[in-house]
């Protein structure tokens, strides 16, 4: 079965062009720019007066995420039906930390368990490392071989983080074997300080948030990050969920001094939301998520160094808790409140309309963030993130003229709020193709459970 998208404006990381698409066997057969000629196709999609754009790709969700306190509201059905519904046909999970002392292979069996036959976008995992020893290298060097499990998440922070010894030995080991080490950059340090002292103090209120939780703390932890694998060889490391300007600061630092295979990620919260929104004890927890959200100067930052090709992706941290009940345990005290929000539908949508329709980047540019970078750090490029000869064909036909009004309502994941409730948006995701194969029609999903296949992943390539 062959299937023709004609009409549209085809959007890559290089520029746009009138063009048709012609896919076959779930894979793009080729490429042309108008006027194509008769071509011979069994079904033929209009993309008339649409931008035709690769299926997007999210290397950071947390589906069916298991955090002690809580889990996410959203498994790999809801979470990936939600996630095409947005426009992402391809997501890279952070696995979940399994019972302590456990080998890393054990949450690679729990999270296949987990998605296996219920996503319906494609899919892979991020391993964790939890802890370290001889065996749980030997692991690593493993599970990337044997399950194209090409990433592990390290935590600088949180009572389960690693120390210095500990990434270097981590580091070291990745450095030889081309495994990416993602890291969540916070000073444990710093966090531990004031999160002890404002509970003696009683400041637990969501407006300690943000205080507890300062910029420096993850400038401390970029930049150490960032010196620690120098000093390991050069290992790859790419720094999840960036949140400030001074956090961008070191890499510039590190950058200027000429280190290489690092990269950076953003997200939609940290370049849209303000952390006055703590204010309210209540509308803030539903942003309760580490790192907190910014101030104005670190949103300006992270799009202006989007707009000047300075980081490589923007993901989600997907990681969402219902408001009406979960998020209410951290009422009293934001400690209690299980971090994390939705976001994964939002993503796309939102970088179009607040970010190349406010002028922040070009529309080549969502591509590469959201599209192609992400497939090339996680391994998949280019039969992800891209459309040419021979990619799977993953496709995203947006209508640019569309208005709408971001509501709960109108979202697909299991999440009760959304944290763009009454944001106005001009575009819509129209149509989404998963190997070619119609997964969202008008912005609806009529896929199937089981969709998704999962994804052995290649070397990270970090640009
Ligand atoms: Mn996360």
């Amino acid at each position: 079965m062959k299937t023709l998208i004609r009409g549209g404006t085809i959007v890559t990381e290089q520029g746009t062009f009138p063009g048709s698409v012609l896919i076959g066997d779930g894979k793009v057969l080729r490429v042309f720019e108008v006027p194509d000629g008769p071509v011979e196709a069994d079904e033929v999609i209009d993309a008339s007066g649409k931008y035709v754009l690769p299926g997007a790709v999210d290397i950071h969700t947390h589906m069916d995420l298991d955090v002690g306190i809580a889990r996410v509201i959203d498994d790999f059905h809801t979470g990936t039906v939600a996630a095409a519904c947005g426009g992402t046909t391809t997501i890279v999970d952070h696995m979940a930390f399994g019972p302590k002392g456990c080998s890393p292979w054990h949450q690679v069996k729990e999270y296949h368990r987990l998605a296996d036959g219920n996503a319906v976008v494609d899919y892979g995992f991020h391993g964790v490392l939890q802890h370290v020893n001889e065996q749980v290298l030997e692991d690593m060097a493993q599970i990337a071989k044997e399950e194209g499990i090409t990433s592990f998440k390290i935590y600088m922070t949180y009572d389960f983080g690693l120390d210095d010894l500990d990434l270097m030995k981590i580091l070291q080991r990745a450095a030889k074997e081309d495994i990416l080490i993602a890291s969540h950059c916070e000073n444990h340090g710093i966090v531990t300080y004031w999160r002890e002292r404002f509970a003696r103090e009683g400041k637990t209120q969501t407006k300690w948030h943000p205080v507890s939780r300062p910029a420096e703390a993850e400038a401390e932890a970029v930049s150490r990050l960032l010196y620690l694998a120098q000093a390991a060889g050069e290992a790859p490391v790419y720094i999840v969920h960036l949140s400030s300007l001074k956090g961008l600061e070191e890499m510039r630092k590190a950058k200027a001094a000429g280190q290489k295979h690092f990269g950076a990620e953003t997200c939609p919260q940290y370049l849209l939301l303000d952390e006055k929104l703590y204010d309210d004890p209540q509308e803030g927890l539903k942003a309760v998520m580490a790192p907190p959200l910014r101030k104005q100067e670190d949103r300006d930052a992270l799009w202006e160094a989007l707009g000047n090709d300075e980081l490589d992706t923007i993901a989600t941290d997907h990681c969402p808790f219902t408001f009406a009940k979960q998020k209410q345990q951290g009422a009293e005290d934001f400690m209690k409140c299980p971090s994390g929000a939705p976001g994964v539908e939002e993503r796309l949508i939102l970088l179009y309309s607040e970010g190349v329709i406010k002028g922040r980047i070009t529309l080549p540019q969502l591509v590469k963030y959201a599209c192609a970078n992400p497939a090339r750090v996680a391994g998949l490029y280019p039969r992800k993130g891209v459309i040419e000869a021979g990619a799977d064909a993953d496709v995203v036909i947006l209508d640019p003229e569309k208005e709408w009004t971001m509501t709960t309502g109108r979202m697909h994941g299991n999440a009760d709020y959304t944290c763009y409730e009454g944001m106005k948006i001009k575009g819509a995701v129209d149509r989404v193709l998963l190997r070619g194969k119609t997964i969202v029609k008008e912005g609806e999903f009529c896929g199937a459970r089981g969709d998704g296949q999962y994804l052995k992943r290649g070397k990270s390539v970090l640009v």
